[in-house]
């Protein structure tokens, strides 16, 4: 039982690929940590994969895969609720009225749905900008406010998304009552980690493979791609500030735990010693330490996961029941048949 008094949070994951650095430094590490300090919800929102083009296969692979992922990394069934968001139709019903509080401008300037729209332009002909993509912030204040969860731990992509899902709530709050809460924000100190291979991008599992360093990828592969990293010459006039790739680098050297070693890089690189090199191999070891220790974990997760998530949704769903009851009579509709 999570104790009284708690504050409630609540996060979600895409499984639109493998977890990957990114989203364990800029999310699921503080996840992890806040299952002893709140009454944590975290869901694997199979929904919002739907926005991109996907194979239906890999869509049903990669939840439970997802699933499995989020277990190794310390998310604990006794401490938190775990969910696929598509078994709790709540979701849905309650985006499309709050869909009715957001307007088709602001959805418009969401720079998620400007850069996966750009992708998805460069593809071809047939994966058109769907309205899907367009509204599925709607769907993610949703999630939030269907548990109407009080702090949401995300990466700093998401704050955008967070700041409309405040709008909605506030709106809607204005409109017909207060039903919903603000739900804040919560970074960690690296709530952005960028692409190895091109530093001014974001990690994303879905730029492909060469973007993100899996958080389960062999030890191989692992290095390889730390090593073949973008820097820059190492040749820059004194006090020239850091180029994103060396900077990106220390970021992670610091969320893996080596802020002593990122601290003794920066003030070699103050004083004009530029050893990449050195810098490469420390991150690279210290990732597979990380990457080794979670595959372990994973070998060791057993169970029936899907019957177990399907019992953990039905307990989120009833939160999230008890939400559109009370969203119902204040919008004006009948009493729901459930
Ligand atoms: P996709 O490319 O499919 O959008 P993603 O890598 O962006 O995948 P999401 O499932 O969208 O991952 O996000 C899961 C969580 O990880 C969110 O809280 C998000 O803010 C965080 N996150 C994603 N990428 C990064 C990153 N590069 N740095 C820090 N946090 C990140
Ligand atoms: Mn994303």
């Amino acid at each position: 039982m999570v104790p009284l008094n708690r504050q409630r949070a609540m996060s979600c994951i895409q499984p639109t690929s493998e977890m990957h650095l990114g989203n364990y430094y800029g999310a699921v590490e503080q996840w992890v940590t806040m299952q002893d300090t709140h009454d944590c919800l975290f869901g694997v929102v199979d929904l919002h994969a739907m926005t991109m083009p996907y194979l239906p296969a890999h869509l049903a692979e990669n939840t439970s895969r997802m699933l499995t992922d989020l277990i190794a990394c310390g998310i604990d069934s006794a401490k938190a609720k775990i969910f696929v968001q598509s078994l709790i139709p709540e979701h849905t019903e309650l985006a499309w009225i709050l869909g009715c509080k957001a307007s088709y401008g602001e959805l418009k300037r969401m720079t998620q749905f400007k850069e996966k729209g750009e992708q998805l332009e460069k593809l071809g002909p047939n994966d058109f900008i769907s309205l899907g993509l367009l509204s599925y912030p709607v769907l993610q204040a949703s999630d939030i406010l269907v548990y109407r969860a009080e702090v949401v731990p995300v990466g700093q992509d998401q704050v955008q998304h967070l700041e409309l899902t405040r709008n909605i709530a506030r709106r809607f709050n204005r409109t017909f009552g207060k039903v919903f809460p603000e739900p804040s924000v919560l970074l960690t100190e690296t709530p952005r980690i960028m692409s190895l291979a091109d530093p001014d991008r974001k990690m994303s599992k879905s730029l492909g493979g060469r973007h993100y360093v899996g958080l389960f990828e062999e030890e191989k592969s692992v290095r390889q791609k730390v090593m073949a990293a973008v820097t820059d010459s190492g040749v820059l006039p004194a006090g020239t500030a850091m180029s994103p790739g060396v900077t990106n680098l220390l970021e992670i050297l610091r969320a893996s735990g080596q802020a002593e070693a990122a601290a003794s890089f920066v003030k070699d690189f103050e004083n004009g010693v530029k050893n990449y090199k050195s810098l490469k191999e420390a991150v690279a070891d210290s990732l597979v330490e990380l990457t080794t220790r979670l595959r372990a974990n994973r070998k060791n997760v057993v169970g029936d996961i899907k019957s177990d998530v399907k019992k953990m949704s039905e307990a989120a769903r009833e939160i999230a029941r008890e939400t559109i009851r009370e969203v119902r009579k204040a919008v004006g509709l009948p009493k729901g048949l459930r």
